[in-house]
């Protein structure tokens, strides 16, 4: 897909650091464990599925699925809990589509480009003999640019998957999550070999799809999105060891008038505050340290439940269960973010000192038309409110260039207000005019050359802002959740409580999962360099 001003952005929390790929990348695999309600693994995967047959002739066992993920933090956990659900029918995930009986894509459609990666995806597996299928631009598919959460751009040459589907026969094809939601039963007009597609609003009735695929049914579709349930699994299939993933608000109510979350993942439902808590308890017990939890707007939680417990409430009580040393939340949105949030975290040391608050744009007359329902100066108050706080608390955001109508003022002053907030990282992106979103009418569009130019500037100026305030670091020592070893020798690498990346040195053999503490020797603007100097 060309060369992408915002991945080059998200580049930005945390790569140009030689070994951080590696560092993650590198062969370290966490233990595969089995805590019954919740398994914690690192490759639960059969190898020997996809090393059996002859080159290009991968034959699929039955009850073996893949599963890739695109798009956000929320989609992956939702990954976690699909495939939670195919581990308890007896399913075993495998690492390539080719020994896959049942291939799953969980889609994102919050940009253009995301939405038309799976169908380059769908596009590969396209059987010989299909006559039926619209074309597709699978173009870009051989090498793909992933770029992982923490920064990590993954690059991975993806074979042409069409013999596979020749070869194995029988697959089971599915898109699930956003792009499913917002296609519909339009994707299997466009690639008839599909048989599921399920948006994530309807997850609940996965098990139930999945039964009737089992039992020969050829099309079968989840796309309700009027429902006031949340998607809770027995079993979570998890991806990192130490961190766990928790949803604790589902679909979004804002209208923001460029997003299809609201159209493709629902109105905003919250889980109970006592099945949330039950859960952090049971991930202490098996070992988890770390927990995030996740919400389109997660502050806007409203517990269900006669307690009715308030997000900042929710935060401190999950922040005092035995054994978490580490709460985050995101993302926030900055209506319903008040004080208690920030005596809550002032209030418990446990809850990292953190923030996402995106903004969008620093211009009140975008932020109107974006109906983000706030106005530059209101975002300011909240962001006083951190300043203002005893212990300091890192603040990052998401800001969109070129929506339409942007003029040159109202960019320069998005660039006045990072100068003035000064945030530790920035997620920017080019506005991406999406399907039934109101911004789509809007005149004045901004030309992509200019979206492209604008978003060059914004980088410039926030890599110098980070640089600067990175190096005012150098000296200080933090504590360290090590998550990453280099292939070189006596390198690791984890995340500050402010989510800061860490590089450092240590002679230790084995670190991974542990708490240390690592004093800054130099800095970077997407992460730090440093020694360890103890152990928590
Ligand atoms: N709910 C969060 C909030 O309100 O800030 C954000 C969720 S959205 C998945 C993540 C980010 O994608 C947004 O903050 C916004 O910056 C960006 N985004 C959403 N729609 C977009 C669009 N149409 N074009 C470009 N960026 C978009
Ligand atoms: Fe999209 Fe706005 Fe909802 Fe965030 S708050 S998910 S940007 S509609």
């Amino acid at each position: 897909m060309g060369k992408s001003f915002d991945i080059g952005l998200e580049r930005l929390t945390g790569i140009g650091v030689p070994g951080i790929g590696e560092t993650q990348e590198g062969g370290v695999k966490p233990p595969l464990q089995d805590t019954s309600a919740d398994l914690k693994i690192g490759h639960y995967v059969d190898a020997s599925a996809t090393k059996g047959g002859q080159a290009g002739m991968v034959v699929p066992q039955e009850s073996t699925f893949y599963l890739e993920t695109f798009g956000c933090q929320m989609n992956d956990h939702d990954s976690e809990k699909v495939a939670g659900v195919l581990l308890a029918r007896g399913y075993r995930q495998v690492d390539g589509p080719e020994a896959a009986k049942v291939i799953l894509y969980n889609t994102c459609s919050i940009r253009e480009k995301a939405a038309q990666k799976v169908f380059s995806r769908l596009g590969e597996l396209r059987p010989a003999d299909d006559q039926e299928g619209k074309s597709f631009n699978t173009e870009d598919t051989e090498k793909e640019h992933r770029v992982h959460r923490d920064g990590r751009v993954l690059e991975k040459n993806h074979p042409s998957l069409r013999k596979i589907v020749n070869a194995g026969g029988g697959k089971i094809i599915g898109v699930l999550g956003c792009v499913a939601q917002q296609e519909g039963e339009e994707i299997f007009e466009r690639a008839p070999w599909v048989s599921l597609v399920c948006g994530s609003a309807s997850y609940r009735k996965l098990p139930q799809l999945i039964a009737e695929l089992e039992a020969g049914n050829r099309r079968v579709t989840g796309l309700d999105t009027d429902t006031d349930e949340t998607f809770e699994t027995e079993i979570t299939r998890r991806d990192n060891p130490w961190r766990a993933y928790l949803t604790i608000i589902e679909g979004c109510d804002k209208a923001c008038s460029y997003c299809v979350v609201p159209f493709t993942r629902g109105p905003e439902r919250s889980r109970g505050s006592a099945s949330i808590l039950e859960e952090v308890r049971r991930l202490a017990e098996a070992g988890y340290s770390e927990v995030q939890l996740l919400g389109q707007t997660v502050n806007s939680y409203a517990d269900p439940s006669a307690r009715k417990m308030r997000f900042s409430e929710l935060l401190a009580a999950v922040a005092e269960v035995r054994g978490i040393r580490r709460v985050r939340f995101t993302t926030s949105h900055p209506r319903d973010f008040g004080e208690d949030i920030v005596e809550a975290i002032e209030a418990h040391p446990t809850i990292c000192d953190h923030v996402h608050l995106p903004v969008q744009s620093g211009s009140t007359a975008v932020l109107r038309a974006m109906a983000r329902t706030y106005s530059r100066e209101e975002y300011l108050e909240k962001i006083a409110l951190m300043k203002a706080a005893r212990r300091p608390i890192s603040i990052t955001t998401d800001m969109i260039v070129g929506f339409p109508g942007e003029t040159e003022k109202d960019f320069e002053e998005t660039l006045t207000l990072l100068d003035e907030v000064q945030y530790d990282s920035v997620f920017a992106f080019k506005y991406s005019p999406r399907p039934n979103t109101p911004s789509l009418k809007m005149p004045d569009a901004i030309p992509e050359e200019e979206k492209g130019r604008r978003l060059g500037i914004l980088m410039d100026r926030q890599r110098e802002i980070q640089r600067v305030r990175n190096e005012k670091l150098v000296g200080e020592t933090f504590e360290v959740l090590v998550d990453g070893k280099s292939r070189r020798e006596n390198q690791w690498s984890g995340h500050t409580s402010s989510n800061r990346v860490m590089n450092f040195a240590s002679p230790e053999r084995e670190l991974l999962g542990d708490y240390v503490q690592v004093k800054v020797v130099s800095a970077m603007p997407n992460s730090l360099v440093g020694e360890m100097v103890g152990r928590m």
